[in-house]
């Protein structure tokens, strides 16, 4: 199989790739999930500004920001007419994790020569907590100084994106579907799509460009429901509390020793699913416990709840006058299961990485994505890599190469599915 770049003579991307990166990172955009604004912090509606002027410069007139802060831009079909092509989505997330400072992020770009990379602060990113170092020898990886996170997580996947955008607003024989360029907000606190009507979007397929190291597909999410579940007692002071006083902390305690060990996050990784007590508040007189529910087969979770609902009632007969509630609510669901319903979606993005010799890696995510969210309201979203390294960290950083080799495949997409488009009419 050749290798067939799209840009086989321009190196240049890469220049242009850093340089959109290197100018992103620098705009403080940590999401705050204790305010309720929208989007949750200012420095999210300004990088959106920049990116519209940046796509308005591109002859991408349509480009704009909502007042969510969710940025938008269109390209249709040079193939078909608009309403016969498919809609290609592509997306990745302006907010960056509230785990670690955004402010004043000061990237350090540097060749990696192989062994431990000391930050200007003197952190250290060792090449033993970090193994996929040892296959970045020689390549372009950007740091912090170590008082910061990055934010490569997500600003490499809009860097990557506006520059696919980049190729096709100034190649318009590049042939393309229908094209949609969509940054979101807040997705590290859980609202990125929260106020996107799905619908809306006419979307074919989506991709997120918000993953780890070169050739990383996820396929599959968790399906998630979170539960709380509520302890009430009678208190009384304890002088005269015999045979009086119900207390919500031992009914609690019981409960707990009720969840079986095994299923715990602590003891489990890879396929397995977990039921997680996260968050415990309360006292004699009432207890509130949270819990989260995990598993990639959503039948699972219905054991889980019903385990849940066993340890309440068994609880309830251990410890008389004790009233416990349970109160289970969906998350959301293994995108596995919306993939299923659009398999051009997998097998175009598998096709997209062999057609540039790089081997797809299918992972799955132990958590969801907003593109679990996005392929459960009906726009099947795998996942793609954005050269995203060490997320959430002052440890952070981001591969030029590898973002280099995500944009290719972008535009590898737009192909296949131009092509596709195509097939599927005529
Ligand atoms: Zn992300």
């Amino acid at each position: 199989m050749p290798v067939s770049k799209v840009e086989p003579n321009d190196a240049s991307y890469h220049a242009k790739l850093l340089e959109r990166f290197l100018q992103y990172v620098q705009i403080e955009t940590t999401a705050n999930a204790d305010n309720s604004t929208v989007p949750s912090t200012p420095g999210q509606l300004e990088l959106g500004r920049i990116l519209v002027s940046q796509l308005h410069s591109l002859g991408i007139e349509n480009a704009h920001q909502d007042a969510a802060g969710v940025v938008r831009a269109y390209l249709p079909s040079n193939q078909l007419l608009e309403s016969e092509a498919a809609t290609v989505v592509f997306n990745s997330h302006i907010d960056t994790a509230p785990d670690a400072s955004g402010r004043n992020v000061q990237p350090q770009v540097l060749v990696y020569q192989g062994g431990d990379i000391e930050l200007p602060n003197g952190l250290r990113i060792t090449d033993q907590q970090t193994p996929e170092l040892s296959k970045l020898i020689g390549k372009t990886l950007i740091t912090t100084n170590g008082e910061t996170l990055l934010g490569g997580d997500d600003k490499a996947g809009i860097a990557i994106i506006m520059e696919i955008a980049r190729h096709l607003a100034t190649n318009p024989n590049f042939p393309r579907p229908n094209v949609l360029f969509l940054f979101t907000c807040d997705e590290e606190i859980g609202r990125g799509v929260a106020s996107i009507d799905v619908s809306n979007l006419n979307g074919t397929v989506a991709y997120t460009f918000d993953g780890g190291g070169r050739g990383v597909v996820n396929h599959a999410t968790f399906s998630a429901n979170a539960a709380v579940v509520e302890f009430q007692g009678v208190n009384i002071h304890p002088a005269i509390a015999k045979d009086r006083m119900i207390n919500a902390i031992r009914g609690a305690a019981h409960f707990l020793t009720q969840l079986p060990a095994e299923w715990s996050p602590e003891r489990t990784d890879g396929d397995d699913g977990f039921l997680h007590p996260y968050e415990i508040s309360g006292g004699v007189a009432s207890v509130r416990l949270r819990l989260i529910l995990r598993d990639f087969d959503t039948d699972k979770l219905l054991a889980q709840e019903t385990c849940l609902r066993n340890a309440a009632v068994r609880t309830e007969q251990a410890i008389a006058g004790l009233k416990i509630r349970v109160d289970v609510q969906p998350q959301y669901r293994n995108m596995e299961d919306g993939l299923r319903r659009e398999p051009r979606a997998m097998q175009l993005a598998i096709r997209a990485h062999e057609l540039l010799n790089i081997t797809p890696k299918l992972e799955k995510i132990r958590g969801g994505t907003d593109g679990s969210q996005l392929t459960a309201q009906g726009l099947p979203t795998p996942n793609l890599s954005s050269g995203q390294h060490n997320i959430h960290s002052p440890l952070e950083f981001a591969c030029l190469e590898e973002m280099a080799d995500a944009y290719e495949i972008g535009l590898q997409l737009v192909r296949l599915w131009s092509q596709e488009t195509r097939q599927v009419r005529h």
